[in-house]
């Protein structure tokens, strides 16, 4: 192989960024490069994980069994409306849209949790007692209803990809650790058919980021997750949640998700899983419902379950923009603004976001 680029030498792309990865991360970060006017090149295998083209995109903003809003709420989801809206004008197609969310309770625990924590920061969540939850719906606990979004994550990918390709943004390529240099100027990195320059290269490639050599002890904890999009004779006015969420579609359509599982990682659905899920949603949506549709991929997720970006400790112009685990559709704009901010104006992470968060990350290359 030295010997064919050698007697024809691949074509030199000189670029300000690389960035390896084209699901949600990778692609909204080149969009926020593109919009301050930054040269980028992104290369993306799309096989080797499945996570944005299966991801339920939906922004909940409380989360878990201890009902915890996502961080820094405001800033992040400020973010978050402002970059799909402009997205949606630019690409005249509809991202995001505003749905309600009744999260039911689980027992009277849960309940009771729940009213020692409104008073401070869920104020915006109503209370609803059993007998006025809809008879359609099982449940002996009451619930809460709150506002959420559903982001349609591979619609907003495939049209970025797209836009990316139309670009020449894109290129169809495998990156591998051997193919890099790095040096005081530049980093080169060599591919089968081209070779490209850039002042960084940022990894967004997810959980597969633990292939690559300077990335491989990131403190990441991937979780597979499986989703299910079924047809039921009937489906609820609003998205149930209740362990497994119950997201309405359309008139006869549910999205049912979703698992999480820290073995067997790979993109493969189960069948006991599609089962376990089903009987879940009909725990508290009793109706018939047909499998239409199973998909299975990997969240990023950090072990802190927060998004991880900063520069390399060793090499300062090796970057990274990966752990969304759960919550890529509300993180990645307000974490791609952050990086950009970081590269292009030398603002300081939010230590809440930044890789130096964890010791052994701190290099004498982090601000
Ligand atoms: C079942 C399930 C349900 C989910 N539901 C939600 C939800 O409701 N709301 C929410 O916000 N999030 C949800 N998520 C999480 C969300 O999907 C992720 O946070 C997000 O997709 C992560 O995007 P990413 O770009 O970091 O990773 P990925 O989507 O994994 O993208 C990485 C890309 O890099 C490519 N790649 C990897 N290695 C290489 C290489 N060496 N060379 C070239 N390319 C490479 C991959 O092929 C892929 O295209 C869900 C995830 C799953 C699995």
């Amino acid at each position: 192989m030295k010997n064919i680029s050698f007697l024809s030498p691949p074509r030199i792309t000189t670029t300000d960024y690389i960035i390896i990865g084209g699901g949600l991360a990778g692609c909204m970060l080149a969009w926020m490069l593109h919009t301050r006017g930054k040269r980028f090149l992104l290369l993306d295998t799309p096989h080797k994980s499945n996570a944005s083209r299966i991801s339920a995109g939906i922004i909940n903003p409380i989360t878990g069994k201890r009902f915890s809003p996502f961080w820094d709420s405001q800033s992040v989801m400020e973010s978050a409306l402002k970059a799909y809206s402009t997205l949606e004008r630019q690409f005249g197609k509809t991202f995001l849209r505003e749905i309600t969310a009744l999260r039911l309770f689980t027992d009277t625990e849960e309940r009771d949790l729940w009213f020692s924590k409104r008073a401070s920061t869920l104020t915006f969540a109503e209370y609803l007692p059993q007998e006025s939850i809809s008879g359609d719906i099982r449940q002996q606990h009451g619930g809460i209803r709150y506002g959420a979004w559903h982001l349609d994550v591979e619609q907003l990918v495939r049209t970025l990809r797209t836009w990316l390709e139309a670009e020449g943004c894109l290129r169809n390529e495998t990156y591998n650790s051997e193919s890099t240099i790095f040096s005081s100027e530049s980093v080169i990195v060599e591919t089968e058919t081209e070779c490209f320059s850039a002042q960084h290269i940022i990894f967004a490639n997810g959980w597969k980021t633990l292939e690559t050599s300077l990335w491989k002890d990131l403190p990441l904890s991937p979780a597979k997750g499986e989703l299910l999009t079924v047809q039921a004779e009937r489906v609820p006015e609003e998205m149930l949640v209740h362990g497994v969420f119950v997201l309405p579609l359309d008139n006869s359509t549910l999205r049912i998700g979703a698992s999480y599982s820290w073995e067997e990682l790979d993109d493969t659905p189960t069948p006991n899983t599609a089962s376990a899920l089903i009987a879940q949603a009909q725990e508290i949506f009793p109706v018939p419902m047909t499998l239409l549709r199973h998909d299975a991929g990997v969240r990023p997720a950090a072990q802190d379950s927060k998004p991880i970006l900063g520069v390399h400790p060793v090499e300062p112009r090796c970057a990274v923009f990966n752990g969304f685990g759960s919550k890529g559709a509300v993180y990645t704009p307000y974490c791609a603004e952050a990086l950009v901010d970081f590269f292009e104006e030398a603002k300081p992470l939010a230590a809440w976001c930044a890789l130096t968060r964890w010791k052994a990350w701190r290099g004498s290359a982090e601000f």
